[in-house]
């Protein structure tokens, strides 16, 4: 099938190199000129597993190509908009400018008969207005949202868990239905459960989604903040109130809490909508998963004050991480450098490492110290801490050698990702977030 995908971010590009691997004929359309001349010449702009390798493959076979000319959508039968939906800036709601924006640049080259499918998360109510915009070109607009994980993109893009798909009623509806089973056919083939329901469910279910993620990572991080006043370990109790099948082990890990680009903006986009539809109250407990979450910030960097006996001025710490997680170079909300700039707010001379994110954390907070190679990093530091759990960190660094690189055994797990025992063993002062 021929397929348009516009805006090829961290969704966008993955989609269409996605949707190329699994045979269809893909466009990818930005506003971005830089990152469609790097896309075109195959060299993926971000690192997100997976992907540089079928973004190859694809400009190879002649099925992906990229443009930043809207014409070149025409003739597709399926016209994927994941455009950002940021934070804005004076408020909690989301920015929808660049979804109105590339909708309305799509219509002029939209034909009868071809589906428009909104991937990029929206408030509900969005897909409704947007299909009025598209209803004149007797086009069908559909909302079929995106849950990838990013680090995973690629994998959860061919194989997802689920796919929804938010259409109108009727024999449009239907029409639409039919060409999606036949853009997932690869997927469907493997029984991926095929949700098809209304727009505003479409909506809702990502959003629901992702506050039930945050949910669960400040819950978990609540009764880390409970087991700091009472001598108690919250990873144990984590794995213990896992074991629960009703529960479960995952999305329990006390830390730091979570960032990027979506949960910390998707939440507050959330309370925003529903105190527009007079339902603020319904998902008031949102704006207490985010205070929580920030509180973990500030608690991380208390530690290593704590640790260094009151005050970091001065004192040599080094960050080790930026990403907001591993296997993703995406630093947008990243509690990992919130915490490195607040120790460089105190007075710490900050150093920050990271396997791939240093060029995107460098661009937005310049006043940091980046260091590529991560033993270099280490060496003289009178401080660690760990933000981001790369394997790099916690796995491959032996806590021996760590020490015998840095000035001060101080160890703060922001993710409390390392073995405390093998750390003290190794003559580390460890803290961990919600453990003794
Ligand atoms: P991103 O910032 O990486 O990419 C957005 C892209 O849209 C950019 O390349 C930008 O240049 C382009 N763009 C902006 N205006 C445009 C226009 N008028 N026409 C064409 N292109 C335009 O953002 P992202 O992380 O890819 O997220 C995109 C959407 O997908 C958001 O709504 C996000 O919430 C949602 N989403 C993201 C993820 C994720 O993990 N990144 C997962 C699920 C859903």
């Amino acid at each position: 099938m021929r397929l348009s995908v516009i805006g090829c971010g961290y969704l966008g590009a993955v989609h269409a190199a996605a949707m190329a691997s699994i045979g269809h004929e893909v466009v990818g359309i930005d506003v971005d000129a830089g990152k469609i001349e790097s896309l075109q010449a195959g060299r993926a702009p971000f690192f997100e597993p997976g992907l540089q390798e079928i973004l190859t493959e694809g400009i190879a076979s002649g099925r992906l190509r990229f443009s930043t000319d809207f014409a070149d959508a025409a003739g597709s039968a399926v016209h994927f908009v994941g455009v950002g939906t940021p934070q804005q800036k004076d408020g909690y709601a989301a920015d929808l400018t660049y979804v109105n924006a590339a909708v309305d640049a799509l219509v002029p080259h939209l034909n009868a008969g071809d589906i428009v499918a909104g991937k990029s998360t929206v408030p509900v109510g969005t897909a409704a207005a947007l299909a009025e915009k598209v209803a004149p070109t007797g086009a069908t607009l559909v909302w079929n949202p995106e849950f990838l994980r990013e680090g995973f993109a690629v994998q959860d893009t061919i194989d997802p868990d689920r796919l929804v798909a938010g259409v109108p009623a009727g024999p449009a509806g239907e029409q639409a239905t039919a060409v999606l089973r036949e853009v997932y056919h690869t997927a469907i083939a493997k029984d991926t459960p095929f949700i098809v329901t209304d727009y505003a469910t479409a909506e809702l279910v990502k959003v629901a989604a992702n506050a039930f993620l945050a949910t669960k990572i400040s819950f978990i991080n609540a009764m880390a903040e409970i087991a700091e006043s009472t001598g108690a370990d919250v990873t144990q109790l984590a794995d213990a109130i896992g074991h629960d099948a009703r529960i479960g082990r995952r999305f329990l890990g006390a830390g730091i809490g979570f960032g990027g680009g979506c949960l910390p903006k998707d939440i507050r986009a959330f309370s925003a909508r529903a105190e527009e539809l007079g339902r603020g109250e319904s998902v008031a407990f949102l704006r207490q998963v985010d205070e929580i979450n920030l509180r973990r910030r500030e608690r991380a960097a208390q530690l290593v004050v704590d640790a260094l006996d009151g005050s970091v001025y001065g004192r040599k710490v080094t960050v080790l991480g930026a990403a907001f997680k591993p296997h993703s170079d995406d630093i947008r909300d990243s509690p990992a450098l919130d915490v490195a700039v607040r120790l460089h707010g105190l007075g710490a001379v900050v150093t920050v490492t990271d396997p791939e994110a240093i060029e995107n954390a460098r661009r937005v907070h310049p006043q940091l110290t980046y260091v590529h190679d991560r033993d270099e990093a280490l060496t003289g530091a009178d401080a660690v801490i760990v933000v981001t759990e790369w394997d790099q960190y916690r796995r491959e660094l032996d806590p021996a050698h760590a020490a015998s690189l840095v000035d001060g055994t101080i160890v703060v797990d922001g993710r409390n990702c390392l073995d405390p025992a093998a750390w003290r063993a190794a003559g580390w002062t460890y803290s961990g977030m919600g453990r003794p």
